[in-house]
């Protein structure tokens, strides 16, 4: 067992950093808690697929970087330390451009990948629902077959990216306990977005879609018909990994601000990082990132190999995401009631780090995953 990362991805990371600090901060600082508009989205976009970002897990067949997913996962994670809204955005085009090259036909592709990868094309993911979330069976958007086409109806919720988004992977019932995957263009086939107004992640588009009568052919299935749900389940252990690399992201700035305050900050006559109550703070939160690391990288380096990794993904997505929770809310301690304001990054933090728990299967779904491996009971069923 190796736990050391390799030259490679320590060299990667660290020029990647430097491109962060050089090019990335100072866009995304104007956006800091402020959404990102479509146009700088493609702008950072472009930026992040030089470095494998957004496009690293598209095969160089296809155009992409083709990264295997630790090295993938690392420059998440270091991206997501700065700017985790952005991290976000490019996430979640790297899955839908994924989803494109593995299951589109080869007209999908030559159409829709070169712009993907090269950032020119948003995508996102659209499967929950007002009325369904965790229950992904329970969806009512229906595609109806009429003739070479399908009519898309229904209305998709908190789907990331939607407001900045030209295509859209849809799942919608095809039949009674038939799911199909699609891919939707904005301005072909014509879908309506309104974004959400939400606690955290403000740079990061999420929004709801609705689907009116959209007339999409057949040609835009994306792999078989019926085969909807099978590829969206496959995509949710590669999304608990990376989602948890956000997490990662947030949970070393949290870490990083709170020892820059606590050297500063002075009380009975010395610095706070002085006292051991303070220390145990600190502690604590570093041992529980050093934890979540450890989760994360184990799980990534098991996709990496092509294995599944379904077990492994929901110990790293729920211990991470709540960690971090747990670490933003020590961050805010530590720096007393300046934590609370606006002055300071570590509120931000907090509510960010509050929107992870929720997608990729709630904290409480990945723990009945656990559960069914551990125990042969499925309480999901
Ligand atoms: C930041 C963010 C990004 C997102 N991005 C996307 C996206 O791009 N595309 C998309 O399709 N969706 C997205 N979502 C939606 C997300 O997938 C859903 O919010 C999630 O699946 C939970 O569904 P829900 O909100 O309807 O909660 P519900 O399913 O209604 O759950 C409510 C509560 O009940 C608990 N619960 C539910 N069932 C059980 C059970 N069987 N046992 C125990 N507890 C249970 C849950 O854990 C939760 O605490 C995103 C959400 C967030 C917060």
């Amino acid at each position: 067992m190796d736990f050391e990362l390799t030259d490679d991805q320590r060299m990667a990371v660290d020029a990647w950093t430097k491109v962060i600090e050089r090019d990335i901060l100072p866009i995304t600082k104007e956006y800091r808690d402020s959404f990102i508009p479509k146009e700088a989205a493609h702008r950072l976009l472009k930026l992040c697929g030089e470095y494998g970002v957004g496009n690293g897990w598209v095969g160089e067949e296809d155009g992409g970087l083709g990264l295997d997913y630790l090295s993938s996962g690392l420059l998440f994670e270091a991206l997501s330390r700065h700017a985790p809204d952005l991290a976000g955005i490019a996430w979640v085009t790297e899955g839908a451009s994924l989803k494109v090259a593995r299951t589109g036909s080869p007209e999908l592709k030559a159409r829709y990948l070169p712009g993907l990868v090269a950032g020119d094309i948003i995508g996102c993911s659209a499967i929950s629902e007002p009325g369904m979330g965790s229950s992904v069976r329970e969806m009512r958007t229906r595609a109806e077959k009429r003739g070479s086409n399908f009519h898309i109806t229904g209305e998709k919720m908190w789907t990331s990216n939607a407001s900045i988004a030209d295509i859209v992977i849809v799942v919608a019932k095809t039949g009674e306990n038939e799911f199909t995957m699609f891919l939707v263009d904005r301005e072909e086939h014509g879908f309506q977005t309104q974004e959400i107004d939400k606690l955290g992640l403000n740079g990061w588009s999420m929004g709801q879609i609705v689907f009116d009568d959209v007339v999409v052919p057949e040609a835009n299935v994306l792999g078989v018909v019926g085969g909807g749900l099978r590829e969206t389940f496959k995509g949710f252990e590669r999304s608990r990994c990376f989602v948890s690399t956000l997490a990662l992201g947030i949970g070393q700035a949290a870490l990083d601000d709170s020892l820059t305050y606590a050297r500063d900050r002075r009380t009975f006559g010395k610095p706070i990082a002085g006292h051991q109550l303070v220390q145990a703070l600190i502690a604590d939160m570093a041992t529980k990132l050093h934890a979540s690391r450890l989760l994360v990288y184990r799980a990534l380096a098991k996709l990496a190999t092509g294995q599944r990794c379904e077990l492994e993904a929901a110990m790293a997505k729920s211990f991470t995401t709540e960690s971090v929770r747990e670490i933003a809310s020590q961050a805010i301690q530590i720096h007393g009631a300046f934590g609370i304001t606006r002055e300071f990054p570590v509120e931000r933090h907090l509510r960010n780090a509050q929107m992870l728990t929720i997608p990729d299967g709630t904290t409480q779904i990945n723990q009945l995953i656990i559960g069914r491996f551990l125990t042969g009971e499925n309480a999901l069923a």
